[in-house]
Order: structure tokens, then sequence, then C-alpha cells
């Protein structure tokens, strides 16, 4: 099910640009516009849901919510990464990924930072 209104099902179907670290057969990893840290991840499930707690298959959820810290822990020199399930801004689930917010680097360069990312998927 795809919502037509909704920003991150219109990122899935490649709709609106969006800076992608991961992505697989059911989930998608893009860098927040409106960082929190560098290299500040929201992993989406390609189906619409409305909640995280609405994702069927929450393992493998979380499985590529450990893959971006990790590589975030690279990317970024620190051990620090913080994770947060709201699910305000955006009405289709999402959980953010994201190092300590006192880590050095510049939160604005979304395109430096995937790159980072990447490097350690
Ligand atoms: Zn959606």
């Amino acid at each position: 099910m795809k919502d037509q209104d909704c920003i991150f099902c219109k990122i899935i179907n490649k709709e609106i640009p969006a800076e992608i670290v991961y992505e697989n057969e059911e989930f998608l990893a893009l860098l927040s516009i409106n960082p929190q840290a560098p290299g500040h991840t929201l992993i989406i499930p390609r189906e619409h849901h409305r909640w995280v707690w609405d994702v069927p298959n929450a393992g493998a959820y979380f499985e590529v919510a450990k893959k971006i810290a990790i590589a975030q822990q690279k990317a970024f020199k620190t051990e620090s990464i913080w994770a947060h399930v709201e699910g305000a801004e955006v009405p289709h689930a999402h959980i953010w990924i994201f190092p300590n917010p006192k880590t050095p680097g510049d939160k604005a360069d979304l395109a430096g930072n995937a790159e980072r990312i990447r490097k350690f998927i």
C-alpha cells in the first residue's frame, strides 16, 4: 500500500530525490534533511505503515537499524549512536539513527555524510 500524499512514499517511488545510504527489498535508509547530527539517518519501510509498531517484519527492520548504526560508528569515529522513534513529523513509520549530537562534523553536508556512511556498509 502507498499513500499518494506521503513524502516518504514519494522518496521510495523516486519522485523526490534523497540521499539514500542503503536499501533492500523491504527498507530504505536516507539522510534526514533536518539533521540533529552529522549523518542523521531515517530508516523507513517500503510499504506505507503509520507507525513503526505497525511494520510486520520488526526483526529485519531492526537489523537495518543496526547496520546503519555500525556504519555511523566507523564513519564518524564515535561509539555513541542514538536512536529515536516518535513518528509525529511524517505519518510513515521511521526510525532515527544518528551520532551523538556533540559529534564533530558538518551536519548540513548531506552528500558528503551519505558518502562516508556508504563506505562502511
Ligand atoms: Zn508513506
